[in-house]
């Protein structure tokens, strides 16, 4: 019998990591700074960036390396057509708030030009055409009232009726001021202008508590204590939160990502809703983004990587990367950035960039950095993280709060998934023991996240223990890959 299996020749990594190679300096002292900025994506390298030229001693750490975490992931678009953004916001809040949102993601995308082009970054940046679609007529009137929105504000937007590559497009709207680059890159580029400014970055640095102590955050890692008067909590889901309690200001969307070999595009498109697709290019690699559901829904990683696989296939093309992402969704798609606590300007935070963090976590840089500096920024009652949300959105915090349940009961029952191969569970003095078996090795861990205590879900095709519920990450053995759970779960 044939051991072939559709993953075969299939790199299960990032296109954007896939040569990564890059130094790096870990923290082996205790130290001191003005502002520590924990998480190296776009949000905590544009804020630090911002900041190289300022008196302010200001660090970054990394638990793992600059990039790897979600911005490592994206598809790289650099775009303010997005979905049907607009008339969410436009319904959940009012007009001149969808409108500031607009100025925001077109301020944004200047802020990448302006910085990529004075600084001579080379990362691919590219200027496209984008196309939101349907291929359902029930969903034409929406694009429409997208289409005609944007108008308002002064966006060149346009219908489009011609074919747009693989799509299978009924109604379209088109932009031409649109671009897409490498972000890991633009983040290399980012990280080593800010070392060039004798700024301090730690990768391999976790930070595992924060207390408060005097005006100081004593922010301790495995070794060491990073005594810091601010804190930018640029790490996309704190775990050191309470009661800043994101599970229910947010739900988690993941998505799943491939590259394959084609002849280069100058365009990219995304459906107008889910279920989603999108695509991009990069040099001769298309990029497809499909299948993106709930964080607790389809937890078979498998099929969801083999749904996506497939469409590709049937474009006639051989994927070569393959790998998968998540997000978080704010109650009203706008972006959390700013300061967390009433009357408290030492503890800031930029997240919930509804999955455009290309152009939202370079807003968070802008407004976290103009807040430490000016103590004041254009978009800041915008993205206010505090503010709060209308009525309508009731309904989207049962929700939210509802999805984490369903995330947390689908873990707990049915333990011994049908997909499941290598796998048995033990209970040892009343712990749940999940025990993976490759030849003669026995990886024991923690069926448990340590966020909030969901059983963890076997990613059979990456390898990987995955919570349902909020989206944290971890080795065969134990070692914890993403957050929010701060801590591992090797069963020792
Ligand atoms: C499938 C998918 C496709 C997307 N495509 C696009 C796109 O085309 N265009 C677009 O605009 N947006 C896109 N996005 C959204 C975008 O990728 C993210 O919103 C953005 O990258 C988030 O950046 P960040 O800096 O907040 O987080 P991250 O990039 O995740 O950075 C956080 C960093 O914090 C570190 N960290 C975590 N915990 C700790 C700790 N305790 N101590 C120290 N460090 C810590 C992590 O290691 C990580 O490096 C996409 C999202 C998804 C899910």
């Amino acid at each position: 019998m044939s051991n072939k299996s559709i993953f075969d020749n299939i790199k299960l990594e990032s296109i954007w990591l896939s040569n990564y190679n890059d130094s790096y300096e870990t923290l082996n002292e205790d130290i001191t700074c003005d502002v520590l900025i924990i998480g190296g994506g776009i949000t905590g390298l544009t804020t630090l960036y911002n900041l190289k030229d300022s008196n302010l001693n200001v660090i970054l750490v990394d638990a793992s390396l600059i990039a790897h975490g979600l911005s490592g992931h994206t598809t790289g678009k650099i775009n303010y057509l997005q979905e049907l953004i607009y008339s969410d916001i436009l319904k959940e809040k009012n007009y001149d708030t969808a409108k500031m949102y607009y100025e925001s993601q077109i301020d944004a995308i200047k802020y990448l030009k302006n910085t990529i082009k004075k600084e001579k970054i080379a990362c691919d940046f590219k200027k496209v055409e984008s196309f939101v679609y349907t291929d359902k007529e029930d969903d034409i009137k929406d694009i429409v009232n997208e289409k005609d929105l944007l108008t308002s504000f002064g966006a060149n937007i346009k219908e489009y009726h011609g074919k747009i590559l693989y799509a299978n497009n009924l109604y379209a709207i088109r932009a031409l001021d649109t671009y897409v680059f490498h972000p890991v890159k633009y983040l290399l580029n980012l990280k080593k202008i800010c070392l060039k400014f004798k700024r301090k970055i730690y990768e391999n640095t976790k930070i595992f508590d924060i207390k408060k102590s005097g005006e100081y955050y004593n922010c301790y890692t495995d070794k060491h204590i990073i005594k810091a008067k601010k804190i930018v909590l640029a790490n996309h889901y704190p775990y050191f939160l309470f009661p800043y309690f994101l599970p229910i200001k947010t739900n988690i969307e993941k998505s799943y990502i491939i590259a394959a070999k084609d002849k280069w595009n100058a365009l990219t498109y995304i459906t107008s809703k889910n279920p989603c697709q999108s695509v991009r290019y990069f040099q001769n690699y298309l990029i497809y983004l499909s299948n993106s559901t709930n964080i607790s829904d389809n937890l078979d990683e498998q099929k969801n990587y083999e749904k996506v696989i497939d469409d590709i296939k049937k474009y006639g093309l051989k994927v070569n990367y393959a790998w998968k992402n998540d997000d978080l969704i704010t109650l009203d798609k706008i972006p959390y950035i700013g300061y967390i606590k009433d009357g408290d300007n030492t503890i800031l935070i930029g997240t919930g960039f509804n999955t455009w963090g290309m152009t939202n976590g370079t807003l968070a840089g802008i407004i976290l950095s103009d807040l430490i500096v000016k103590g004041k920024s254009k978009y800041q009652t915008l993205c206010d993280p505090l503010r709060v949300s209308n009525i309508k959105n009731i309904d989207n915090k049962f929700v939210n709060l509802f999805d984490s349940a369903k995330g947390y009961l689908k873990s707990k029952i049915n333990k011994d998934k049908d997909w499941y191969h290598n796998i048995t569970f033990q209970n040892i003095n009343g712990e749940n023991i999940a025990i993976y078996k490759e030849g003669n090795i026995e990886y024991k861990v923690y069926n448990r996240c340590p966020h909030m205590g969901c059983s963890l879900i076997f990613n059979e095709v990456d390898k990987t223990w995955d919570c349902p519920c909020h989206a944290s990450r971890f080795t065969i053995d134990g070692h914890c890959l993403k957050g929010p759970s701060n801590k591992d779960i090797t069963y020792k």
